[in-house]
């Protein structure tokens, strides 16, 4: 089982304290009282460094042309983003001060997240989320995700690894972790500059966690695995389509008496939770209304998780039968159509097919290739609900391969409803907002 390397950024080699005097090409500061965070190389016209040459985590200071101070970021002379923004306006002093305050802000912009607890319990029933949002959040490849008293790290830019004295400084005195663990984008992973212990998941604070982090969504008992490499270790970016998703299986579970759902991509299951749930809810004192949820994905170790998941909650879905299918979705939906297989719900939540600009094509092949394979599965009546987390496939797009397929299937699609990023996920740039979900019932 992996396990997270303790690991102390080295303060001695924290970054002197100057900052690198930048100008920009007009349309880099345009850019820039646009509110836009990145700044890249094309658009820089000189650094002005004392001293040696600039390094990667260096504060860069961006000058307008009448030499008016602009804004202030982090730099890295080998990244395409030469520069991420921190702060615009008014001069204002990097370090843990200003980490601090950001994680502030983050957090009372999540107060409604801790509101939805259980007043008689005396707490949440949501303590897992995402804490800091990178460019949403005004810390431009910083993402902080809480899942109870752990926090996990993780960075995406390599200026950050010389901030991260400060950064952990903030962040225990802000959120007081009882475990802090660190990790880095892929990108980052292959960097051989990168500590072996951040590659691999390095404890930055606190005790050892463990391997798997539990933690509480809408009363779900839950655990995320960091080390395992899909984001930090859940998909908390669902959360709010999969209460979605438990009042859709509420209302149909009312029409129908029982209720059969799928769940494709399901990874540690947690759709299929809240499809269950929600189920049992609206079949109500039908205790023999039968509720089925049949999860389905690639991955083994995550369909046992799922697994475990409704062992963890069988207070609240333990009379669902839960059946797991692993193998590939693509070939899956076909043998289940052959097979005369037919759901009231279908949840498709396939991984990003696109992450470069040039898979957008494949993307949305596949994004109608399972349209196609998902209709045919669905009763009359039933919901289906497909999400897309590519950025690089726009929502109108994303919308019309499916409202294209739906047509195409002579079958017909009503209550469309589009729904994009939750509260804890707020939207940086453009380029970053990336989730899409539709929900429509099929006739
Ligand atoms: N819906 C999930 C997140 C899905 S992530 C949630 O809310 O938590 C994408 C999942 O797709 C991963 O678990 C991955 O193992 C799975 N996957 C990737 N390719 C697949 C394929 N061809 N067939 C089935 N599952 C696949």
């Amino acid at each position: 089982m992996a396990k997270a390397r303790p690991f102390s950024p080295d303060r001695g080699s924290l970054l002197p304290s100057r900052a690198l005097a930048i100008r920009l090409h007009p349309p880099g500061e345009r850019a820039i009282r646009e509110g836009h965070p990145w700044v890249f190389d094309g658009s820089i016209r000189s650094v002005d460094a004392s001293g040696p040459p600039p390094q990667a985590g260096d504060v860069g200071v961006v000058f307008d042309r009448k030499g008016r101070f602009l804004a202030v970021g982090l730099y890295d002379p080998d990244d395409p983003i030469r520069l991420r923004i921190l702060h615009a306006g008014s001069p204002r002093k990097v370090g843990a001060e200003f980490f601090a305050q950001r994680l502030r802000s983050a957090m009372e912009r999540r107060a409604p997240l801790l509101r939805n607890g259980s007043r008689e319990r005396g707490y949440s029933e949501t303590n897992g989320f995402r804490v800091v949002n990178g460019e949403g959040d005004g810390l431009p490849g910083v993402v902080l995700d809480r899942y109870g008293e752990s926090f996990v790290l993780k960075l995406y830019a390599r200026s950050w690894l010389a901030r991260l004295p400060e950064l952990v400084d903030a962040l225990v005195q802000i959120m007081a972790p009882r475990s802090l663990l660190g990790l880095v984008s892929r990108r980052l992973a292959a960097d051989a500059r990168c500590p072996a212990e951040m590659r691999a998941g390095a404890l930055l604070h606190g005790s050892d966690p463990g391997s798997a982090l539990p933690f509480l969504e809408n009363g779900f008992h839950l655990e995320a695995h960091p080390l395992e490499g899909h984001k930090t270790g859940f998909y908390l970016d669902q959360r709010e389509n999969r209460q979605r998703v438990e009042e859709e299986a509420r209302k149909l579970a009312w029409d129908h008496d029982g209720l059969r759902i799928l769940n494709v991509f399901s990874y540690s299951g947690g759709f299929s939770l809240y499809g269950a749930r929600g189920a049992l809810r609206g079949a109500g004192e039908n205790r023999h209304a039968p509720v089925e949820v049949t999860s389905v994905d690639v991955a083994g170790p995550a369909l046992r998780q799922a697994e475990r998941h409704f062992e963890m909650n069988g207070e609240q879905v333990g009379r669902a039968r839960h059946r797991t299918l692993e193998g590939d979705a693509f070939r899956l939906l076909g043998d289940l159509d052959r097979s005369g297989d037919r759901f009231h719900l279908v949840v498709v939540d396939p991984p990003s097919f696109a992450t470069r600009q040039d898979q957008e094509a494949g993307a949305i092949a596949a994004y109608s290739r399972l349209t196609r394979a998902a209709l045919p599965l669905l009763e009359s009546g039933g919901t289906l609900v497909q999400a897309s987390c590519s950025s690089r496939v726009s929502p109108d797009s994303f919308y019309r391969v499916i409202r294209g397929e739906v047509r195409r299937s002579g079958r017909q699609m009503d209550s469309e409803r589009r729904w994009g990023h939750p509260l804890d996920h707020p939207v940086g740039p453009p380029e970053s907002e990336y989730l899409k979900c539709l929900f429509a019932t099929i006739r």
